[in-house]
């Protein structure tokens, strides 16, 4: 059986306030970040508010709050980063690799000659991650969704 939605999980923690992030996006239902080991640049984590393990336990309703987000955040990466495309993932329990229990979906810029890192590989430096927040941010304050 699945285990119970533990509040103490990380993305809970930032959710909270209680850790920091770089924050990019929020509404009233969804939270989007960066992703502290990025697998290209700009690789951002949208989370529901509601608490969630993953996609075997959240609502339908805000699972697709989290995917009209992550379609804002795609949108807005494209531009940011001079992406080409655009990986979305979203992992439910461990055996298929999830490793933070808040349900999370991963938005990944994909551009031709720049590989994917491993996942989890390395922990990018906090300046790096600031100017790409930057220019995600700025790109969501400009863009006009399709
Ligand atoms: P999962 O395998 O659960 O889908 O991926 C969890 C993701 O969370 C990984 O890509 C990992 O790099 C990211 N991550 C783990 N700890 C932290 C953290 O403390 N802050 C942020 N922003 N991302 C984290």
């Amino acid at each position: 059986m699945m285990p119970a939605y533990d509040d103490q999980n990380i993305f809970a923690k930032i959710l909270r306030g209680e850790l920091p992030c770089f924050k990019v996006y929020e509404n009233a239902h969804t939270f989007a970040f960066l992703d502290i080991m990025p697998r290209t640049p700009g690789h951002t984590l949208v989370i529901p508010k509601a608490p969630a393990r993953g996609i075997l336990d959240i609502s339908a309703d805000d699972l697709a709050e989290v995917a009209r987000t992550s379609k804002t955040i795609a949108v807005a990466a494209m531009k940011a980063f001079d992406a080409e495309g655009i990986i979305i993932q979203q992992f439910s329990e461990a055996v298929s690799g999830q490793v933070v229990f808040h349900l999370h979906m991963h938005v990944v810029p994909m551009k031709s000659g720049v590989a994917l890192r491993p996942p989890q590989s390395r922990q990018e430096d906090a300046t790096v991650l600031a100017d790409h927040a930057a220019r995600l941010i700025a790109a969501l304050g400009s863009s006009r969704e399709p």
